[in-house]
């Protein structure tokens, strides 16, 4: 099989000419599939291309996309969930989340997830494998064309870790930059960190990209090294100390501040000696902190903190001189925690 999906200009443009067509019909295949009014999920959809060049790249073998809806939920505020199959039969969820001006699209990297965080319920099932540049760029097509709006930015916080995917992290986020023409800085890589995995981060992206503007936020969800080792068993391997010395770092290669997203939960990591203890830790560098109110999902003993604690939370850090702000979980009526959707419909 032979994506089209993530295929720039020219290479679109050689495919065309490698047919004998001329090179506009490449520009042709890319405007259809990149432009959101388009509900392009199959070649022979492309009707501005002539039928006997449809078919060589379809007998050839060339698909635009690969994923197939298996199931969406809408929530009340108009966040839509999605869960696609792969062509092997793997199961990945994306989600779209609306507000007035914008659709951010929440997207996966992998199938499964070896990271096995506790709060996690995409954690719970491990790691299948990686998904392909295409499979993840994909997501973004199904996602305006349910929502039938353009996605305007993109976070990698769906299934996965995306540092352990990291070329194909890279090549889809060229392609969101250069194809669906999203700005390299509407986009956000969330990662719980992987010892070395920043550095290689910043430096591939200076490689690939040719610079690197998007945000890195880093799953934080702890002031101290052993809270966050309950949490995120796989922290051990990785003192949050470091992790905050190679956050300054890719801050000085990149000019980007860096984004700690800080899960409350309740009695473990909400109260005001953790605000404190926080803002030693982060205190004199440029970043930001995001708290967020945590979904819960079954079989798991952590609850989510009151909004009472969450406010005084954050009064403290910005007290503290902590740029931080309050993300409110979205679509909590529909599965909403990562993972969940795919989980439950297993179940079922
Ligand atoms: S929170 Fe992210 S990194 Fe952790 S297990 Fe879930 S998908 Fe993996």
């Amino acid at each position: 099989m032979k994506n089209l999906l993530g295929s720039s200009i020219k290479e679109l443009e050689n495919i065309a000419l490698k047919y004998g067509e001329a090179a506009f019909r490449g520009r042709q295949i890319h405007n259809w599939i990149y432009n959101y009014r388009n509900k392009k999920k199959d070649i022979n959809q492309i009707d501005i291309l002539p039928l006997s060049f449809r078919k060589k790249l379809l007998v050839d073998g060339f698909k635009v996309s690969e994923l197939s809806l298996q199931q969406k939920n809408l929530a009340n505020d108009g966040t839509l969930k999605l869960l696609l199959s792969t062509s092997d039969h793997e199961s990945i969820e994306c989600v779209g989340i609306p507000s007035e001006k914008r659709i951010t699209a929440c997207l996966s990297s992998q199938v499964g997830c070896p990271m096995d965080c506790k709060f996690c319920a995409t954690g719970k099932e491990g790691l299948k494998r990686s998904l392909k540049t295409s499979e993840i760029l994909d997501q973004i097509l199904f996602i305006e064309n349910e929502m039938d709006r353009k996605v305007t930015n993109i976070v990698f916080m769906g299934m996965g870790e995306p540092l352990l995917n990291i070329d194909d992290l890279l090549l889809s986020i060229k392609s969101i930059n250069e194809d669906f023409q999203i700005s390299q800085r509407k986009v956000t890589v969330s990662t719980v960190a992987i010892p070395k995995m920043i550095k290689k981060l910043s430096e591939k992206s200076f490689q690939i990209l040719g610079n690197c503007q998007f945000t890195l936020a880093i799953s934080l969800h702890a002031s101290n090294q052993k809270t966050r080792e309950t949490i995120i068993p796989s922290a051990r391997n990785y003192d949050i100390k470091n992790i905050i010395e190679d956050c300054k770092q890719f801050v000085r290669d990149t000019g980007r501040r860096v984004s700690f997203e800080y899960l409350m939960l309740s009695g473990i990591n909400d109260k005001l000696e953790h605000a404190n203890e926080l803002s030693n830790l982060l205190r004199g560098f440029q970043c930001h902190v995001n708290l967020i109110q945590y979904n819960q999902i079954d079989e798991v003993e952590f609850k989510r903190a009151s909004l009472k604690n969450l406010k005084l939370f954050q009064d403290r850090l910005l007290n503290n001189g902590i740029a931080v702000s309050l993300r409110k979980s979205r679509g909590l009526d529909k599965n909403a925690a990562c993972g969940q959707l795919r989980q439950n419909t297993r179940n079922k």
